[in-house]
């Protein structure tokens, strides 16, 4: 662990990558892991792949609001030791970018002020008719379908299976991660694309991952740790200033 924090150290363009398991500590499951989302839930019969596909969304609407409030949003979910250090270190100077395929929101509510949401975030949502913008309570408080005050149907801000990434988010990022001389990636079983492949496109000294379990860039990878993220970002990255 004193390798991390002295690549840290080094270190003036950090960029990090963040996934699913950023969010675990908070309280919210990991989406594809074993005791994840996607082994529960009433819909056996339909993955949830299918029910947040954008196809779905458009015949189902309901079936779909029912499960993405249940399933998708964690209201009381705060942002853990890990968001915050990430913020922390942003306003050192260190941190560049935070680029996250979460869609809580918590990088941004732990202070973290350059996040890149490569999945959107479940805190902007609009009505397709008009284009008015609606905040999370909207969608929360709502029984049924959220509609617009026009009589539109209101969608998340979040991107459904069969819909494409802000491609302005994926410039952004990669951008970053370009200019990177740290990759810090945190959470993320590197499995989904294309932030998996945003790997390629870093130049930089140091690539670090921090995830419990294996990743297929771990070869790649000047430094993995297969510890929970609490124990690594208290002990730890909180500490780099006293060095
Ligand atoms: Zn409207």
């Amino acid at each position: 662990m004193i390798k991390l924090k002295k690549m840290i150290t080094k270190s003036n363009y950090i960029v990090v990558m963040t996934g699913a398991g950023m969010s675990v500590p908070s309280g919210i499951p990991d989406f594809r892991s074993s005791s994840g989302l996607y082994n529960t839930g009433d819909n056996k019969n339909i993955s949830p792949e299918e029910i947040l596909s954008h196809s779905f969304f458009v015949q189902y609407p309901e079936k779909f609001y029912k499960f993405y409030n249940t399933k998708m949003i964690y209201q009381n979910a705060l942002p853990n030791i890990g968001h915050k250090t990430l913020a922390i270190l942003e306003k050192e100077g260190k941190v560049k970018a935070v680029i996250t395929q979460n869609i809580d929101g918590l990088h941004q509510e732990a202070g973290s002020n350059e996040v890149i949401e490569l999945h959107g975030s479940i805190h902007r949502n609009y009505c397709q008719k008009c284009g008015k913008t609606y905040g999370l309570k909207s969608i929360i408080n709502e029984k049924k379908v959220p509609k617009c005050i026009c009589g539109g149907i209101i969608k998340p801000d979040v991107v459904l299976y069969e819909e494409a990434l802000p491609a302005e988010a994926i410039e952004n990022a990669l951008m970053h991660i370009q200019k990177a001389d740290l990759l810090l990636v945190i959470g993320t079983s590197l499995l989904v694309h294309p932030a998996a492949s945003f790997i390629h496109y870093f130049r930089g000294n140091n690539l670090v991952i921090i995830n419990k379990g294996k990743t297929p860039y771990d070869n790649f990878a000047d430094l993995v740790i297969n510890e929970s993220l609490e124990t690594i970002l208290t002990e730890n990255l909180l500490k780099v200033e006293d060095m």
